[in-house]
């Protein structure tokens, strides 16, 4: 399927990410977006938190009144994926769990035409074995978006070991035409972002639980000391405790390698339901 033919684009899971990714297909790529979550209630609520975050832009002068009321219009939110059969192109971003992730692709095979890709932004879990889960290997991929999906300018590709070249060079353009840079990575655990940052993110809550230092402290040394825009806990709690647990968990489990395994501590917080940013309470309080 060329880039051209890709009209309107499905979003399956309207939380963080899958909202980021409808608001730069709506507003940025111009395609019509068909938003799906397991009710109308959470994909009504997706596509009114791109309204506040595209009302800000406007606000700072960044886009047309216009532009915004255009982008929201080509937002459709529902909550079920039958709508997904009118989608040219689906993104699926639900919860990192993989028993879901299989079931959402089985039921993405089933719904959508024949020859649409299937994309998935898992941070973690194999796209082979989704890939395997769907009558249409060759047409499964990673789009791996970063959070905040407005702001970050990178994608990272994953291509299965079932990918097909015109799936993954119709899935680069997709991606640029909502302005980002897309770079290949191969389908190991992690790939190559979170191979890198989830065992950063986890020593530093070792390094919390053993008391190194405080977690203001933490994340200051690691700010100032290697001149990133936050630490590493403040990081955690912005992509969600919950996530990153079930990222590393992948890792070591994908990896077979002890220095993979979770902070006992990350898990306490996890289990204690202070998942970060997006319930106010993680690490720090919101
Ligand atoms: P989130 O909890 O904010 O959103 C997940 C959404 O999926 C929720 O609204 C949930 O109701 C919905 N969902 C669950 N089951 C569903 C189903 N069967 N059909 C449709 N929707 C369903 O989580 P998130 O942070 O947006 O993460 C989503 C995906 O993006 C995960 O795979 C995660 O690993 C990946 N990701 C997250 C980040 C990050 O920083 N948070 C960065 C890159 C990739």
């Amino acid at each position: 399927m060329s880039i051209d033919s890709i009209k309107t684009v499905g979003v399956v899971g309207a939380g963080q990410m899958g909202g980021g990714i409808a608001h730069v297909t709506a507003s940025v790529a111009k395609r019509d977006v068909i938003l799906t979550d397991i009710s109308q209630e959470l994909a009504d609520k997706g596509k009114a938190l791109i309204d506040k975050f595209l009302a800000k832009g406007v606000a700072k002068g960044k886009m047309t009144a216009e532009d915004k009321d255009a982008a929201m219009a080509r937002i459709h939110p529902y909550g079920s994926m039958e709508p997904l059969a009118d989608a040219d192109f689906v993104i699926e971003a639900a919860t990192e769990h993989e028993p879901l992730k299989i079931k959402i692709f089985k039921s993405m095979d089933e719904v959508t035409r024949e020859g649409v890709i299937l994309a998935s932004n898992t941070s973690s879990i194999p796209i082979t074995r989704m890939a395997a889960a769907t009558s249409r290997p060759d047409k499964v991929i990673g789009m791996h978006f970063m959070n905040p999906v407005p702001i970050m300018r990178l994608i990272e590709i994953i291509s299965a070991m079932q990918t097909s070249d015109e799936t993954l060079d119709t899935t680069i353009a997709l991606g640029q035409s909502m302005g980002k840079t897309c770079i290949g990575a191969k389908d190991y655990p992690g790939f190559i972002a979170n191979r890198i940052l989830m065992p950063y993110i986890n020593e530093a809550f070792f390094a919390l639980h053993e008391g190194v230092g405080d977690a203001k402290g933490i994340d200051e040394v690691m700010k100032l000391g290697t001149n990133v825009p936050m630490g590493p806990l403040t990081l955690a709690d912005f992509i969600g405790l919950d996530t990153v647990l079930a990222i590393l968990r992948v890792l070591h489990e994908g990896l077979g390698d002890p220095k993979y395994r979770p902070s006992p501590l990350l898990v306490k917080y996890v289990e204690a339901g202070y998942l970060g940013r997006k319930v106010g309470r993680g690490v720090y309080e919101y």
